[in-house]
């Protein structure tokens, strides 16, 4: 027999990729839930069946569970914290131009839910802050709420990665839940029973620093190999070689070791930031985040100058682009490595004309009049200098390499994402450059 669950009302503020995913989720999962946003076009749009973001297969959950009747769209905030057990906030936290997070979204929220609570809540952050950020939305909550009312803080730290954030969801590594006493430790297990993963409790600061920790962490890696791959180039072997021998062993994994032009996204930098500048506000110089950031920005300028170095003058050159999303599988443009890059070559004079299976629309915003948008991977190819692959899309991994070669005035790919063997390449004819693997030195 089929066990059952408890079922639960519950609120999202915020339904950006974070709330509108994880709030799908928990409909699918059995809740009730309502999703908040004060962006009123983007509740708009949900309500009429549309999907303000690409992820794959949200549409199609979103329609099941708002057909079901256990998902709803509201910019009512009074509303839909009446109507639930819990609050999760899931609003962004940017980056202040300190690197400090900006917390004003969710002060904003926390203010407003102590303003409509007519009786308990357990308030549930989900959006990746700082530790001690917890205790300040308690006393937020205690200083706006006059009616007296008890809540509960929990921290719920969320690790779904954009382009497969409803499987994350639905089967994570580990849910991770900090709370302050058994009562809201009942509760969020009984929230997430219907998923099968290693819950771990903690006290609510620690669940935020196993968030900041752990973004940091696989940031590190990434930069660590990327300045390994630059060893690589710089005395003539393989990163690809070197990364392989290195990720078999068990304690250091195979995964985040991969070379390229480096992380970005709306989590990464904003989170080795804001944990590099609550560690030194807390006291600690956490040195070794300043240099993973640095590292991360020399991987986009060496690119850039192996992009320079292959095509010698770039003023006037046309150069083609694959790829502008900061990964595979979404239309997230917060960021991404491309941005860098591209802006100075087209500072430096470049015609750049771009293809991006997801994120034309989104990139306009970032690069705007700098990128001439092609229609497909080939058409940004026509009588293009170069080709440079940005993100490594499903799309670019068999291209025909002959229409390749023919639409090219000259043979050159520049891969930032190590997606072809050089080998290979070379044999097919082209003069391939790519990370840590031809041994020649900048
Ligand atoms: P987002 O910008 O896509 O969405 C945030 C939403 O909150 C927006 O739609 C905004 O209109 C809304 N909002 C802000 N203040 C509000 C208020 N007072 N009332 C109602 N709505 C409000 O951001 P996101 O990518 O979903 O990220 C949210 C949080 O989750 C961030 O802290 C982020 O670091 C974290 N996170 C993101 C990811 C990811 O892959 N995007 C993964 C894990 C964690």
């Amino acid at each position: 027999m089929k066990k059952q669950h408890v079922q639960h009302n519950i609120a999202f503020i915020g339904a950006g990729y974070v709330g509108l995913v994880s709030g799908v989720c928990m409909a699918e999962i059995g809740h009730n839930v309502i999703l908040v946003d004060n962006n009123k076009e983007k509740i708009a749009k949900l309500k009429k069946g549309g999907i303000p973001i690409f992820e794959p297969g949200l549409e199609d959950l979103v329609k099941k569970n708002v057909k079901a009747k256990r998902l709803s769209f509201t910019t009512d905030i009074k509303q839909a914290v009446q109507k639930s057990d819990a609050i999760f906030i899931a609003v962004n936290t940017p980056p202040l131009a300190n690197g400090k997070a900006d917390l004003s979204y969710v002060a904003g929220a926390a203010r407003e839910i102590a303003e409509t609570a007519d009786a308990y809540k357990i308030v549930i952050d989900k959006s990746t802050v700082p530790v001690k950020t917890g205790e300040r939305v308690g006393k937020t909550i205690k200083q706006y709420n006059k009616r007296n009312i008890d809540f509960d803080i929990v921290s719920n730290p969320e690790f779904l990665r954009e382009g497969t954030a409803i499987h994350d969801f639905l089967n994570p590594d580990r849910i991770v839940i900090g709370v302050e006493n058994k009562r809201a430790e009942k509760f969020m297990k009984e929230l997430y029973a219907p998923i099968k993963a290693p819950v771990i409790v903690t006290d609510v600061k620690s669940a935020e620093l196993i968030k900041h920790a752990s973004n940091s962490f696989l940031a590190m890696k990434i930069s660590f190999t990327n300045a390994v791959a630059r060893i690589c180039e710089l005395s003539g072997a393989n990163i690809d070689q070197v990364t392989e021998g290195m990720g078999i062993d068990k304690r250091i994994g195979k995964a985040f070791l991969k070379a390229g032009i480096g992380w970005g996204g709306s989590c990464f930098p904003k989170d080795v930031s804001a944990f590099d500048t609550i560690a030194d506000e807390l006291g600690y110089n956490f040195g070794l985040l300043k240099e993973v950031h640095k590292i991360n920005k020399q991987a986009q300028e060496l690119f850039v100058q192996k992009i320079e170095d292959a095509l010698w003058v770039t003023k006037g050159k046309t150069i083609a682009v694959w790829g502008l999303a900061f990964k595979p599988n979404t239309d997230d443009m917060r960021n991404a490595p491309s941005i860098p890059i591209i802006e100075k070559l087209h500072k430096d004079g470049a015609k750049i004309v771009a293809y991006d299976p997801k994120a034309e629309e989104t990139s306009k915003e970032s690069l705007g009049k700098k990128v001439t948008y092609a229609k497909s991977m080939y058409t940004a190819l026509k009588k293009a200098d170069a080709l440079v692959i940005l993100t490594d899309w499903e799309e670019f991994k068999n291209p025909d390499w002959e229409k390749v070669r023919s639409s090219l005035t000259n043979p050159i790919v520049i891969d930032g994402r190590n997606m072809f063997e050089p080998d290979e390449m070379e044999k097919k004819g082209f003069v391939y450059h790519s990370i840590g693997r031809n041994g020649k030195s900048h």
